[in-house]
């Protein structure tokens, strides 16, 4: 607005302009939304969550794509902030936690000890019955709560209600993850209010350690899961560097595109048959 009124009479007309092919382009992408639930048009991907160790899996992330028929794949990144908006999240997620727990008992009856992690929107909690619901769809599918990981973001569990729900996932069996973790405003204040199995700490947190070597922030996370007795998953790691300081850190568990980014059923299950470590050797990576 100050743009434009700074630029005189075309200016503005030029601002509203755009602003109407956005209003526009979102009504759009919602109808689209729509009619992706409809039709069943989402994919799961598995990104591999390793030993920081050895590199062996240990769990994957489920991560949600849109495969529109004229759009292509499209990133959650652009459609769960609408899904979230009109609710069809509620769906989206649903079908996700079913997916997800088909896939997982069907690695794990293949003899893969591993679980699987999925994204829990704010949204999908206010549902009423929502952790009944969801405990039916994943037993459904055929596989236990025990072997599942509930993702929740701060913001989740700064919500009204959000310790009861909580609390009746722990019930069930759930373990639960806090997501993005150092990237809210009272990180502090969750972990000692809520008992959280895993904190996977934040990919710019991964990416401050690389660039400047200090580990301090990294280390004080570490001593706080300690103190809580989660463990630690480290989110976007990508390279050795990165992957080098956090394992003397100390860090359990790692993920990000340095061990494989997220890939569809039929390729992680190729990766699990091969039964190696997804550490990349240094003459592969560039480093001798
Ligand atoms: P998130 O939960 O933080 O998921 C991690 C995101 O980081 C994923 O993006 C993943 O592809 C990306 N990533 C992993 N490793 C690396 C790396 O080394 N470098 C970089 N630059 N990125 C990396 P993606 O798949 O686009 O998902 C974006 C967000 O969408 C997720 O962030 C999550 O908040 C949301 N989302 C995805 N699937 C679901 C879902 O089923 N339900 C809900 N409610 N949200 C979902
Ligand atoms: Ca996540
Ligand atoms: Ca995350």
């Amino acid at each position: 607005m100050y743009k434009a009124k700074q630029g005189g009479k075309d200016r503005h007309e030029l601002f509203a302009e755009e602003m109407q092919a956005s209003a526009f382009e979102e009504l759009e992408l919602k109808s689209a939304l729509v009619r992706a639930v409809e039709n069943d048009e989402f994919v799961l991907h598995y990104q591999p969550i390793v030993d920081m160790g050895t590199g062996m899996i240990r769990g994957v992330e489920a991560l949600v794509r849109w495969e529109d028929p004229t759009r292509g794949m499209v990133s959650p990144a652009s459609f769960i902030p609408i899904a979230e908006e009109t609710g069809l999240i509620r769906q989206i997620g649903m079908w996700v936690a079913q997916q997800a727990a088909r896939d997982v008992a069907l690695w794990r009856r293949d003899g893969h000890e591993l679980y699987v992690s999925v994204n829990v929107s704010g949204r999908q909690m206010e549902q009423n019955d929502f952790v009944a619901d969801f405990t039916r769809a994943i037993r459904g599918a055929g596989a236990h709560p025990s072997h599942i990981v509930v993702e929740l973001t701060e913001s989740v569990l700064a919500d009204n209600g959000a310790a009861e729900l909580f609390s009746e996932l722990r019930r069930e069996g759930f373990r639960i993850a806090l997501d993005d973790f150092g990237t809210g405003f009272s990180a502090l204040q969750y972990l000692q209010n809520f008992d959280i199995d895993l904190i996977k700490i934040d990919r710019s947190f991964v990416q401050a350690l690389g660039q400047t070597g200090n580990t301090g922030v990294v280390q004080a996370v570490l001593d706080m899961a300690r103190t809580v007795g989660a463990a630690t998953v480290a989110e976007g790691i990508e390279d050795t560097a990165e992957q080098r300081m956090l394992k003397d850190l100390g860090v359990d568990l790692g993920q990000g595109y340095y061990f494989s980014r997220p890939v569809p059923a039929a390729r992680l299950v190729q990766l699990l048959d091969e039964e190696r470590g997804l550490i990349p050797s240094e003459e592969a990576s560039g480093i001798s």
